[in-house]
């Protein structure tokens, strides 16, 4: 079924009878050519370019829970291609084009909205850094504006300008960042892949690899074994233990990062804020609550929760930056499992094991990341060979010091 406004017009006036479901419910067949592990944002759309951009068929996604109850439900939202390094911009600009024709793509709805995101500077050294980010975004196609104070105001009167220790200087501008639903891109992909044939399987987890001479031969599930070709893992939190089924030791530490959103407000915020003196970043969706965050929780946990020390440091954060949030009450928040990587950047790569394919690491910046991570890994799975864009995400990076250190930070997740 395609959807559009006549079918809407259509459905309306005949009592919504005539909606499909927007996937089947297939029972897992014996052997995939290809098995997708993870339903989320990633591994649905490896599934759908892989059967329609690549031409593959005999594909199955096979997720433990249900589709979108992983991260791709649990984000912030923020789509943004603002990186300063050639291993990085390149990719996520590429990732922004996908996300600029994702609806049409996909024949589904998902919100995509550009309206811009601000980083905000307050010190003369973040102006010069900003400013050179700025430039690698321009270099690499990308769009970037330096904004001064007066614009800033002219954007978002509300800051705080004259905090004694965080004033306001200027923002870097992106315009064309922003936000998109989270969910509805998890079921477009699912949709869209379902249209072209792919099996998604849910309620069903992957708890072993079954692997011969180095060869992979297929994946022990909770339904019973399922031979398979080739095999992407795209598990994103859980990436540790699905790989130590393969006897692989990551270099990815699992921790919980937090998502908060206040009662619904009038609209106030233009768009994406990030505070450039500590960590807090806050949007405002289209039903009008003030969605935001900050730092992930400071140990490895695989609980979908959270801890109140974070909870207050981004309070503290979001009052530094617009104290009337303290006004605002919160109406929920919840938290999702990090697959943070020493050096802050993904890995899309073969491995060790002949047909074992893995992406992760994304860390808590993935959601942006979903359309070319998927179109890269669908690359890598039909071709062998890593995508143009994702040649620098390989795992021996860690072994000659080829780090993607886009924070400067070092091997501390919590500073990525
Ligand atoms: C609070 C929060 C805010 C965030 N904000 C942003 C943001 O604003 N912008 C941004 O770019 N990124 C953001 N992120 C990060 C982003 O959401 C993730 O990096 C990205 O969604 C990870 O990829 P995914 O969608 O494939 O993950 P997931 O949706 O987690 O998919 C992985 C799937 O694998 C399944 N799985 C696990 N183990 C198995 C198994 N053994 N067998 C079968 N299935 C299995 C899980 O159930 C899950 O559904 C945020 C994350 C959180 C939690």
């Amino acid at each position: 079924m395609t959807y559009s406004g006549f079918r809407l017009i259509k459905e309306a006036l005949t009592g919504h009878k005539g909606w499909k479901a927007a996937w089947r419910d297939p029972e897992p067949q014996p052997h995939y050519d290809f098995v997708i592990v993870g339903g989320g944002g990633h591994g649905l759309a490896t599934a759908h370019y892989l059967a329609k951009v690549y031409r593959k068929s005999s594909i199955a996604v096979l997720e433990k829970g249900w589709i979108g109850g992983g991260n791709v439900g649990r984000n912030t939202t923020i789509i943004r291609a603002n990186y300063l390094l050639p291993g990085n911009e390149p990719f996520y600009e590429h990732s922004l084009r996908l996300w600029e024709g994702l609806e049409q793509d996909l024949n589904y709805n998902a919100m995509v909205s550009q309206r811009g995101i601000m980083n905000l500077i307050h010190t003369d050294a973040q102006r010069d850094a900003f400013r050179r980010r700025g430039n690698s975004m321009i270099l690499h196609g990308s769009d970037a504006e330096l904004l001064d104070r007066e614009e800033v105001r002219r954007e978002a009167p509300f800051l705080n300008f004259d905090h004694v220790r965080f004033p306001i200087k200027g923002a870097l501008m992106h315009r064309r960042g922003g936000t998109v639903r989270h969910d509805a891109v998890a079921w477009g992909y699912a949709r869209s892949a379902d249209r072209h044939g792919v099996d998604i399987v849910q309620n069903c987890e992957v708890t072993g690899f079954r692997i011969e001479n180095g060869k992979m031969r297929g994946v022990e599930t909770s339904r019973g074994y399922i031979g398979a070709g080739k095999v992407g893992v795209a598990v994103a939190g859980s990436s540790s233990k699905v790989m130590s089924y393969a006897g692989m030791r990551l270099p990815i530490e699992s921790h919980v990062l937090q998502a908060f959103v206040s009662e619904g407000l009038k609209p106030v915020l233009p768009g994406v804020i990030t505070f450039g003196a500590g960590h807090f970043y806050v949007s405002q969706s289209d039903k009008g609550g003030l969605v935001f965050g900050g730092d992930i929780d400071g140990y490895n946990s695989y609980a979908q929760r959270g801890n109140l020390p974070v909870v207050e440091d981004v309070c503290e954060g979001g009052m530094a930056l617009m104290p009337m949030i303290g006004r605002a009450r919160l109406l929920r928040m919840w938290g999702g499992i990090m697959d943070m990587s020493m050096d802050g950047s993904p890995i899309i790569d073969r491995t060790p094991v002949d047909g074992l394919y893995f992406n992760g690491g994304w860390c808590y910046g993935g959601f942006k990341a979903t359309p070319a991570s998927g179109m890269v890994f669908a690359h890598l799975l039909a071709n062998d060979r890593p995508h143009d864009t994702a040649t620098a995400y390989r795992f021996d990076r860690f072994e000659k010091g080829l780090m993607i250190d886009e924070r400067g930070a070092g091997a501390q997740p919590n500073l990525h």
